[in-house]
């Protein structure tokens, strides 16, 4: 069933742009299966371990953003590309504190479908393949390998996303990095779509760490991480 590109289950109930979808990701080397309800979509996460998941947030119950939230409660981490028709929708997605990993728009081009899945796929492999490099700023201690953050010794749960946020700050001390490096580096595209992903993800990061967060924001230019002993003092920082 999958292909060397990997496996990408898209979830959406309006035949022919699942099949427009099929289509397209086909021609980029993918694997593709098609599920049109949420219950469809759970069942098929769970049991094809899908690479990435294509997933229309208005479908038949449970609808898009739900499907996320079950899939990660069950400890179910693959990446998932959001399809958002309105701006209510996209506030849900932004708002689902166990993210999705990243959400387009319709209508939106093949093109761009292909870009940021392929950014998802690549990002979930180097999830997989890791790095065995651990961490330390002030309280805050990440592992590479596992994939774990901690403060103060206890484990913080973070989506795959967020960690490599928090990860590429963390492994450059002290640099501050604009939102749109943070995007293509990060999320590995460099389109103008969204800077505010970045913004989103960096606050869910904080939210998580509490007063031990290490990162800084420099208004107007970017996101750094700094231990806390070496922080500037008069920053321009936000937090
Ligand atoms: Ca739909």
């Amino acid at each position: 069933m999958s292909t060397a590109h990997g496996l990408i289950l898209v979830v959406e109930d309006e035949r022919h742009i699942a099949d427009l979808h099929k289509l397209y990701l086909s021609k980029a080397g993918f694997g593709v299966h098609i599920e049109t309800t949420g219950e469809g979509a759970l069942k098929a996460a769970r049991t094809l371990h899908p690479s990435a998941i294509l997933l229309d947030v208005g479908i038949p119950g449970p609808d898009g953003v739900e499907v996320c939230r079950i899939l990660r409660a069950e400890g179910i981490w693959t990446p998932v590309l959001f399809c958002t028709a309105r701006d209510d929708e996209v506030d849900r997605v932004l708002g689902l504190e166990l993210g999705g990993d990243d959400y387009i728009t319709k209508p939106f081009s093949p093109r761009e479908v292909v870009a940021r899945v392929r950014a998802a796929v690549r990002r979930s492999e180097r999830a997989v393949q890791g790095d065995d490099e651990t961490i330390t700023m002030g309280e805050v201690t990440i592992d590479k390998a596992a994939r774990r953050v901690t403060v103060r010794g206890q484990e913080v749960v973070f989506t795959a996303t967020e960690f490599d946020l928090l990860a590429h700050l963390m492994s450059r001390p002290g640099r501050i990095i604009s939102r749109e490096q943070l995007l293509a580096d990060v999320w590995g595209y460099a389109a103008v779509v969204t800077t505010r992903t970045v913004d989103v993800h960096v606050a869910q990061v904080r939210a998580k760490l509490g007063d031990a967060s290490p990162i800084r924001t420099v208004r107007g230019v970017g996101y750094g991480a700094e231990p806390p002993g070496e922080q500037q003092g008069g920053s321009d920082s936000d937090e």
